[in-house]
């Protein structure tokens, strides 16, 4: 598999149905995935379950190293799942993007391989004694979105193998194949049924998430996805960490230096094209820095290049899919026909074969504007002018998600006082977006709740047990 028409031949079904899969910024055929049905998530979840003991009987340090080399072969497959991934997802090879994706894969699961979780001792005081252990919950059923399509699942995947588990990953339908690409690669590494894959949409994922063999569900993707998983995990009590959307706000206070923190802004906002769960989706700036920050950030926007993700120069992509296409065009929409001022962007081509839609800044904007309050998962930043921070923390918080934020300021003391006072899972100061594999990361409110990475990721795919005595 050391070329992309390897990978794509390697995961192409062989029998059953299929379903094309077109590029989202030409709208070109490049694969085809198998879509599997119930006999098929029949047979996963078997393999899982057949493989599930011999797995966490391993010793600790034998699993360690398997993640190492799991992580080395998809070393050597880099280039061409990042192909994959560019082609299919539509995020340029270059810049925060597809080899970022696929390093980061690595990155994780290195870092997860190093991360102990040895029992505790709670009591020992000569009378009694009691220690809490961390097993492994059984089969992990991981379900992803498609923005980052192999970042989240090796989020999701190589701790619950780290911890002992087998698990049955579902990819998003609408990147199927980097899902696939990826759980190939990393097969050539792991022991059969330790990782099974089940391709199909929503349909095939409520089946998952309601059978009784999965002892924890990993979800990340929307809210309201979010809600019908714990409603159908309730008749079998499944353990649950929930990623769900966010709307993450900004604030800018007025000791900013404009063009120093402005690619900061910008990147925080359109990472990935702006379709990531915690990129900052509307920014409020302080009345004295408005005009500068506007300015700035229209600097940065119009010098960074959009187009097909395969060519070397561009840092931006297409949306994935037509339906995200929408929801951007509504909202940007909604909020031209306000009167809001947009600074750059807002004309995108309805008539192209891709689904790019232009890097959009939106000014002058009402906080109470559909582009502020709703998650718009696309490139396109409404920037709300504010004079009292009083009223800047109390619109932040106003939404019902709490996923992360972000505060800007000279004043590291004043902005970690301003980040007490949010409602969500992380505050950065004068950055936004950024993740590390030893950070908890989670979110609050109605942005789900679990924590994921580090120590107390590893304990979000075990069961703890207590011996006492
Ligand atoms: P989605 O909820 O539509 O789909 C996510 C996954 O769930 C897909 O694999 C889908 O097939 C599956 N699914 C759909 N219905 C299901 C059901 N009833 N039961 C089980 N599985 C089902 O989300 P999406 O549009 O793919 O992703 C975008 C959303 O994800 C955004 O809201 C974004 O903020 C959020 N997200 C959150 C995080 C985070 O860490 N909090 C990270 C990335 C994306």
């Amino acid at each position: 598999m050391d070329s992309e028409a390897g990978l794509l031949a390697a995961i192409a079904p062989t029998d059953g149905p299929g379903r094309e899969v077109h590029d989202p910024a030409t709208g070109e055929l490049i694969g085809t995935v198998p879509v599997h049905g119930t006999a098929d998530l029949d047979r996963a979840i078997a393999g899982a379950t057949n493989a599930r003991r011999a797995w966490a009987a391993l010793d600790d340090d034998e699993r360690k190293a398997t993640l190492h080399r799991v992580a080395d072969a998809i070393e050597a497959a880099a280039e061409p799942l990042a192909r994959v991934l560019s082609r299919e997802q539509g995020k340029p090879l270059n810049g925060p993007n597809a080899r970022f994706e696929v390093g980061a894969c690595v990155g994780w699961l290195r870092a997860t391989a190093e991360t102990p979780l040895p029992g505790e001792v709670v009591v020992d005081d000569g009378e009694t004694y009691a220690e809490l252990r961390y097993r492994p919950v059984g089969t992990v059923a991981a379900i992803t979105p498609w923005n980052w399509p192999m970042m989240i699942a090796i989020w999701q995947i190589a701790p619950a193998l780290r911890m002992g588990n087998t698990v049955v990953a579902k990819p998003s339908e609408y990147t199927t194949l980097s899902g696939l690409a990826l759980a190939a690669v990393m097969n050539e590494v792991l022991p059969e049924g330790v990782l099974e894959v089940v391709a199909g949409d929503g349909a095939i994922g409520a089946e998952m998430v309601a059978r009784p063999e999965f002892g924890k569900i990993m979800f990340t993707g929307s809210t309201a996805t979010g809600k019908r998983i714990i409603e159908a995990s309730a008749g079998n009590l499944t353990r649950l960490t929930l990623e769900l959307g966010g709307n993450d706000a900004g604030i800018v206070l007025p000791d900013v230096d404009p063009a120093a923190i402005a690619e900061g802004l910008f990147w925080g906002a359109f990472i990935n094209t702006g379709q990531t769960c915690a990129a900052m989706k509307r920014l409020y700036v302080h009345d004295d820095v408005y005009d500068a920050v506007c300015a700035a950030l229209t600097a940065v926007a119009e010098q960074m290049p959009m187009g097909v993700g395969l060519d070397e120069q561009n840092v931006l992509g297409p949306l994935q899919n037509r339906m995200q296409f929408g929801v951007v065009d509504r909202l940007v929409e909604a909020a031209k026909a306000s009167g809001a001022r947009v600074l750059v962007g807002g004309e995108p081509d309805r008539e192209q074969a891709g689904h790019f839609y232009p890097t959009t800044l939106v000014a002058d904007i009402d906080p109470g504007n559909p582009l502020v309050l709703e998650e718009q998962f696309g490139p396109a930043l409404p920037i709300v002018r504010y004079s009292d921070i009083d009223e800047a923390v109390r619109l932040a918080n106003d939404v019902e998600v709490g996923l992360g934020a972000s505060v800007w300021s000279g004043d590291r003391d004043r902005a970690r006082e301003i980040a007490a006072r949010l409602e969500a899972g992380t505050v950065w100061i004068n950055s936004h977006g950024g993740v590390h594999p030893m950070i908890p990361f989670g979110g609050v409110k109605q942005s789900g709740y679990g924590l994921e990475f580090g120590v107390e990721g590893l304990k979000a795919v075990s069961v703890p047990q207590v011996v006492n005595g």
